[in-house]
Order: C-alpha cells, then sequence, then structure tokens
C-alpha cells in the first residue's frame, strides 16, 4: 500500500512521491533560541521524529534538516532585558534546546543549520528578489512587495492574520507598499548585532533565513516542509513566496505538513502567554518514554488538550504494556500480519493512534508468534525501549522491604503483604507478581 500525507497545500491527503524516487529532503522549522522549550515544542518535534524514523522503516533515505533561529527581535529583547550578550542567550538556550531533543530520544535529524551560518546566502536571496523587482528598500530595510507574487494566500488559504498565526514577525512600517510586506533585511539600530553586507549593514528577516538554508541544501524544491499549524501564516506563505519568485520552479515544497497545537485549557501552549511546561520541568517528573506514548496516542494533525490526567493515564498504560513486551521471549521470527497493520495505519498520514494499538494487539494476542521482533521494528519509530530491561539500582532497604513482602505471601499473611506493597509505592516503586518471582518498577 502506498503512504499517503495530508498535505496543507491541496488539503487532501495524498500518494507520496519523492522527486527522487528514494531520497526524502525534509525540513521542519527549528526553534527561536530565546528560552527553554516547552512541551508544545515537544508534541512537534517528537511526532516529526516518529514520521522521519517511519520514513526511514519504509526504506527511504531521509535527509532531516532543520534551522536553529539564531538571530531575531525576541533574542535581543532577552539580552536586553537581561543585560547579557545576545550570544551567551543563544549559546545558553540553543545548548538548553539540544540536551532537550537528546533526553526526548530525538536523535533523526540529520543537520541542524543556525541562521546566522547562512548569511552569504540570506544576503543573496535578497539581491536576487532586487534585482527581479519584487523587493524593495525603505528607511528600515528591505521587504517583499506582495503584489509581485499573485498566488500568495495558496497555502493558507487566505491573505490575512488570524488568531494563532506566528505573527509577531511581520515588520511595521508606514513606508512599506502593502500591509502585508514582510521584511527580508533589517537595517542596523542603535545596540543591536548587524551584519556587514552589500544590503548595508544590518540583519536577516525571518522568513528568508528558511529559503535561504533550504536553498543551500536542497535547491529550489524539495520534498516535505514541516511545522507547527501557527506557521503556515504567515511564515509557511512568505517562503514560498520568496522561493517560488526567485526560482520561477513550483512548487518549493510537495507536501506542508503541520502539526495540531498542544493546548491548556483550549488555549495554545507558549511562550508570550506564559502558559507553558518547560520539557525540562516535565522530564523532573516523568519518563520521556511516557512523553513519546502520549504523542504517539493522538494524531500528529490533531490538537492535544494537555493535561496531569493525560500523563498519568499514559504513564499506567505505558508501563502496563512495557511490563507485558518484557516478559516475551525472542523466537527470531516477524509476525507479518501484524507488521504489515502496523504499516497500514502509518500509511495512512501517519495515525501514530492506531499504529499504537497495533502494539496492544500483539501483546495480547497469546497465539502470535513473532511478537519480540515485530515489536522490536515497531519500536524503531516510536523510541518507547518496550523491550529494553529496566536497570533499577534498589537499595539495601528496599531489597529488605521486598523480601519481608515475600516472606509475609508464603505465610499468606495477605494483610501484611498489602502494607508493605503500600510501603514500597510510597517509596517510589511498583511491584508485580510473576510466575517468575516478584518484579519491581520505578514509579516515579
Ligand atoms: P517557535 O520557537 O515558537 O518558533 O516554535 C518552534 C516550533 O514549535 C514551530 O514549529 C511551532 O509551530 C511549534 N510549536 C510552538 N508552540 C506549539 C504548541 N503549543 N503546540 C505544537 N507546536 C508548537
Amino acid at each position: 500500500m502506498p503512504l499517503k500525507i495530508y498535505s496543507t497545500l491541496t488539503r487532501k491527503k495524498d500518494i507520496f512521491k519523492p522527486i527522487k524516487k528514494s531520497q526524502v529532503n525534509l525540513f521542519v522549522c527549528g526553534p527561536t533560541v530565546y528560552d527553554y522549550a516547552h512541551l508544545g515544542h515537544a508534541k512537534t518535534y517528537v511526532q516529526f521524529d516518529f514520521i522521519v524514523k517511519y520514513l526511514r522503516h519504509k526504506g527511504f533515505k531521509v535527509f532531516y534538516l532543520q534551522n536553529i533561529t539564531d538571530i531575531d527581535d525576541k533574542i535581543i529583547k532577552k539580552a536586553n532585558e537581561e543585560k547579557k550578550d545576545w550570544k551567551e542567550i543563544v549559546k545558553k538556550y540553543r545548548e538548553g534546546y539540544f540536551e532537550d531533543m537528546k533526553n526526548l530520544g530525538i536523535d533523526s535529524v540529520n543537520k541542524y543549520a543556525n541562521a546566522t551560518d547562512y548569511m552569504s546566502e540570506i544576503i543573496s536571496q535578497v539581491k536576487r528578489l532586487m534585482e527581479k523587482g519584487i523587493a524593495y528598500k525603505i528607511s528600515d530595510g528591505y521587504y517583499f512587495d506582495l503584489t509581485k507574487f499573485k498566488e500568495y494566500g495558496k497555502l493558507a488559504k487566505r491573505k490575512i492574520t488570524e488568531k494563532d498565526d506566528a505573527v509577531s514577525r511581520i515588520d511595521e512600517n508606514p513606508e512599506k507598499r502593502n500591509s502585508g510586506d514582510f521584511c527580508l533585511w533589517k537595517f542596523k539600530k542603535e545596540n543591536e548585532p548587524f551584519w556587514k553586507s552589500e544590503l548595508g549593514e544590518g540583519r536577516p528577516g525571518w522568513h528568508i533565513e528558511d529559503t535561504a538554508i533550504t536553498e543551500k541544501y536542497f535547491g529550489s524544491q524539495y520534498d516535505v516542509h514541516g511545522g507547527g499549524l501557527d506557521l503556515i501564516f504567515p511564515h509557511h506563505e512568505a517562503e514560498i513566496a520568496q522561493m517560488e519568485s526567485i526560482s520561477g520552479k513550483k512548487p518549493l515544497v510537495r507536501y506542508w505538513m503541520h502539526t495540531g497545537f498542544l493546548k491548556i485549557n483550549k488555549t495554545k501552549m507558549s511562550k508570550s502567554l506564559g502558559n507553558f511546561s518547560t520539557i525540562k520541568e516535565i522530564l523532573k517528573k516523568y519518563s520521556p518514554e511516557i512523553i513519546r506514548y502520549v504523542f504517539a496516542s493522538t494524531h500528529y494533525r490533531k490538537p492535544l488538550d494537555f493535561s496531569d490526567k493525560i500523563l498519568e493515564n499514559a504513564k499506567l498504560s505505558y508501563e502496563r504494556l512495557k511490563n507485558i513486551c518484557g516478559e516475551i521471549e525472542d523466537d527470531g521470527k516477524i509476525n507479518e500480519k501484524y507488521l504489515s497493520e502496523f504499516e497500514k495505519a502509518m500509511d495512512d498520514d501517519f495515525n501514530f493512534s492506531n499504529a499504537l494499538q497495533v502494539l496492544w494487539k500483539i501483546v495480547r494476542d497469546d497465539k502470535a508468534n513473532g511478537k519480540y521482533q515485530t515489536i522490536k521494528k515497531i519500536d524503531e519509530v516510536f523510541g518507547l525501549k518496550l523491550l529494553e530491561k529496566e536497570k533499577i539500582k534498589i537499595s539495601k532497604e528496599i531489597q529488605e522491604i521486598i523480601k519481608e513482602r515475600e516472606k509475609a505471601r508464603k505465610n499468606k499473611d495477605w494483610k501484611k503483604a498489602d502494607e508493605l506493597r503500600e510501603d514500597l509505592k510510597n517509596k517510589g516503586y511498583s511491584i508485580d507478581d510473576t510466575e517468575h518471582g516478584t518484579k519491581i518498577h520505578l514509579t516515579k
């Protein structure tokens, strides 16, 4: 069965056909590094990790590129507030981001490209837009003239902004020709970082960094572009306008994929609203696998109304699944029926939750063979470490309680055994009584 991907451009599930047969060039908008990443970012990046890993599972050779916005108004503002050099802010939060990605098990990205390492490519794009008469210069920088790109709005199916659009970066200047015109190159302002260039001293606008980076690695057309829904307009619309105007080739991207928001009380989690939990905070309470389990239970295009209850429920389900998987023996076989059920779910625009259900079906099927190797293959996509044995360091005190409880069970003193189980639970351990003896897990 062919893989189908829902593209925001066509508003339907299209059969996936990369430009070059088995090579996939895929770009996802990375973060602006002025603060620690939150759980909303985690949703987008974990779900793209699943997507890329599944494409590789299908045999595609994927080059996964992500940019890092390391110069931006938000970074400068933060540096001024904290009275620090902007480079210090960037260093701290970029490292923080990489640490979060590593901790979340996101290891599918081939290249993280810092915007400031691509100044000559950015400048070259602005120059080419000027030469074509599409960009113009006013007092504070160079802007893109939207009347020169008639198809503006073809991705979002609109030309005006709406609530939840990432709009903070449309620059305002009364000299602009059209109100939606966006800045390509901003002239130097006092106490702001700048780069020398033929365009004048300044720094890049936000939208141009992505097309400069993707043109460098992929050329003027590529396969997949991803990001959160908030980036469709104007950010991705602006990328299309820039690159399609420069190259004359259409479409810039074949499949535009957008993730639904992680929300808190029905409102998008965002730094500016202050309704966020950082990845670092959440990882203190829950393992990366539980967080991945939550995101594997939700379709990437759908929103996720987040709550502690969702994490608690995911924790229970995940631990139950992992415990069962831990008992499965490897017979060296693959269960083709379940593997193809998994692939069928994923081929349908990456239906993670249906694919996850296949794991449950496998473990509940007493007659199935090839369980271990099939789970292993599926888990290469989800990264839930289902077959990894837990290595828990158990202190002497805990070992004593377990021994005492086993003694109580032998003596059929169930009351005492239950009390000791409760004691272990309060100390952060849960136990399972199996035919092979007592199994212990961390609950904290
Ligand atoms: P930013 O650093 O705000 O530019 O965001 C980086 C990426 O995370 C973009 O693809 C955003 O769309 C995505 N993102 C930000 N907030 C959320 C959220 N609450 N839910 C899902 N994705 C988000």
